[in-house]
């Protein structure tokens, strides 16, 4: 990890806003503010958690974030550029930048493919990879994510959970991310994979120099892996501290341990 405070943040999130219609268009009582006015800020290579209850708008950010959903109002500025505001083809290339990474992407992986498929795919959609350059990447990624090369033809099914997580790991890496955005990653894998994976996204950070937006009920693993925590609450920051502050939280007592 680490800590610059000259330089600009990766993310700036100012205002953002997002309203979602329920039912039907003239029934207006139905719409629900997903976001509410949220300011955030994300340093390079820094992990920050965001906390909160069920429907407080974590994955409703992270989606606004990875450009799969349009705000209302409000900038993201990315590097410096308003993601918000930006014309198709430069939105085509900033957005392999982002990838989000889901407590379902292990068993979202395309089933009938094998594992360096699934890693070689977006390699492919990018066309700028050779086939053997694209296979070199792929074993590359599959051994960055601590998965050996005999299992390269290996299918979905033959991999554990935690395999499968690696997975898609490896796969986002492929598009050269400076931002993942990891949204309960690890639910539904047992307390020693979580810690493994933990560990790999660790080492990753800080080979690649990524930044994390990690979402998460479980405050023991906020600590463990993160350098901020920011309290969401009906589509708005509540709160914000450091790691170490934790303990003092007049906010985090909300937050049911998983
Ligand atoms: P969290 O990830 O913190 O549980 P979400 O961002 O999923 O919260 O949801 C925030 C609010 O937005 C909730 O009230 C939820 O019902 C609503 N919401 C989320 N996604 C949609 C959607 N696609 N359509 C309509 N409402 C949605
Ligand atoms: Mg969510």
């Amino acid at each position: 990890m680490q800590t610059s405070s000259t330089s600009q943040p990766l993310l700036r999130i100012e205002g953002l806003t997002k309203t979602y219609s329920q039912g039907r268009w003239w029934e207006k009582r139905f719409q629900s503010r997903a976001l509410d006015g949220v300011d955030l800020t994300l340093e390079t290579g820094q992990t920050l958690a965001l906390v909160g209850k069920s429907g407080s708008g974590k994955t409703t950010l992270a989606m606004c974030v990875a450009m799969l959903e349009k705000p209302d109002s409000g900038k993201l500025w990315f590097q410096g550029r308003d993601l918000v505001s930006l014309s198709a083809p430069e939105r085509a290339l900033v957005r392999p930048r982002i990838q989000l990474i889901f407590q379902d992407s292990a068993a979202a992986l395309p089933a009938r493919f094998s594992a360096a498929q699934i890693i070689e795919e977006p390699l492919l959609i990018q066309q700028r990879y050779s086939a053997k350059h694209r296979a070199d990447l792929g074993l590359d990624l599959l051994a960055k994510v601590g998965i050996p090369p005999g299992w390269a033809n290996r299918q979905p099914h033959q991999f554990s959970g935690g395999e499968r997580q690696r997975l898609a790991i490896a796969r986002s890496l492929g598009a050269r991310p400076n931002l993942l955005i990891l949204d309960e990653p690890f639910t539904g894998l047992d307390l020693s994979v979580r810690g493994q994976i933990v560990n790999l996204l660790r080492g990753l950070q800080a080979e690649l120099s990524l930044t994390f937006l990690y979402i998460s009920h479980d405050l023991d693993l906020v600590r463990q892996f993160s350098d901020r925590v920011a309290v969401m609450r009906l589509g708005r920051i509540v709160e914000q501290a450091s790691v170490a502050d934790l303990s003092s939280s007049p906010t985090l007592g909300e937050i049911q341990p998983s």
